[in-house]
């Protein structure tokens, strides 16, 4: 008997990336992203939203004229619903929902962390892992256990990709800061004295950042490059240790944009190795935001009925990890 897996057509848009994708299965058949760059500073929630409202009709024709069956052979319609920022959801869930409507076909509202975790146990052997999920508006320590993704820790303040791009931007770095903070550090060769960022299992980056910024002007960039990935990364991958330590999942999995940075991969591949576990990191082209991962989510939740009607599709800007049922996991 062959099972039909289900076509899904997935949009991504919680800030900065309108993201289109079309899944079926595991298999990406189209993934296509635009990505908003400030002029200035860090990202303006309405200029971001103008920018989605701009972007999604372009790569939604792309996906139409790229894909074998264009809008013919979708099963249904998955979104960020969130968490993010309120008008950028918003503008996500119209065009989803219109889509919806005209395509008459289910709705799913997908919960944005629990995507980058989808992607990763999809496009990795990861089944159940410890997840260290990094980005640039989240960072958190994530394990499935009794039905639910729980949260063992995250970042009490600002998240780790949004403390590199905000020294990034202070060292005069092009945005988004994090893979320029990653080259300058290859140059590296001081640990200059920092603020350690654990707080119990969690993690608080705005006070590193801001001894950080002291340190300019006084030190080389590469050296305050290098000891902030240093003192950051460490926080971040001693945590991981101590979760997987007490919870002996069998792998661990970096997921979200930061999961492209070499040095973090070197090192949370290290506590793997001490820890005999193993280690997955989702590709480089799916790390940061992508329609795809919502899309793949939306896989997983459409063969379990998870669909929403238009009515109950409000967005939900503060959605977190542990409020989502996971009924596709046993
Ligand atoms: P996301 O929010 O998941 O789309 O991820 C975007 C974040 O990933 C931004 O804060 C980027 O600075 C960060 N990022 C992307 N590539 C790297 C890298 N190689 N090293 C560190 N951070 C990175
Ligand atoms: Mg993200």
């Amino acid at each position: 008997m062959v099972i039909h897996e289900p076509i899904i057509l997935g949009f991504e848009g919680t800030a900065h990336t309108a993201g289109v994708a079309v899944t079926q299965g595991k298999k990406i058949i189209f993934n296509k992203t635009a990505t908003y760059l400030p002029e200035h500073g860090g990202i303006h929630p309405r200029e971001a939203s103008e920018f989605l409202s701009k972007n999604f009709p372009i790569l939604l024709e792309q996906m139409v004229y790229e894909t074998p069956f264009g809008m013919k052979k979708i099963d249904a319609v998955a979104f960020s619903q969130g968490p993010g920022l309120g008008p950028c959801l918003r503008m996500t869930a119209t065009i989803a929902r219109a889509i919806s409507l005209l395509l008459k076909k289910p709705l799913i509202g997908v919960n944005h962390c629990i995507a980058h975790v989808e992607l990763g146990r999809m496009v990795t052997p990861a089944y159940d892992p410890m997840v260290l999920y990094v980005s640039g508006g989240n960072t958190q320590l994530i394990a499935f256990l009794n039905g639910r993704y729980r949260i063992l820790g995250e970042t009490l303040d600002i998240a780790i990709g949004n403390a590199l791009d905000t020294l990034g931007r202070s060292l005069g770095l092009p945005h988004p800061g994090g893979p320029h903070i990653e080259q300058e550090a290859k140059n590296g060769k001081n640990v200059l004295p920092l603020p350690y960022a654990i707080k119990g299992m969690s993690f608080s980056f705005s006070g590193v950042v801001t001894a950080a910024q002291k340190l300019i002007s006084k030190h080389e960039v590469a050296d305050i490059c290098y000891s902030f990935q240093e003192y950051t990364f460490a926080a971040l991958t001693e945590a991981t240790e101590r979760a997987l330590s007490c919870t002996k999942k069998p792998s661990v999995l970096l997921t979200g944009g930061v999961a492209a940075n070499t040095r973090l991969q070197e090192m949370v591949q290290g506590v793997a190795s001490e820890q005999s576990t193993k280690y997955y990191v989702v590709p480089k082209n799916l790390a940061g935001d992508n329609g795809a991962m919502i899309a793949l989510a939306g896989v997983n939740m459409y063969k379990k009925n998870n669909f929403i009607s238009v009515n109950h599709s409000h967005v939900k800007p503060r959605w977190r990890t542990d409020q989502v049922e996971v009924n596709w996991i046993h």
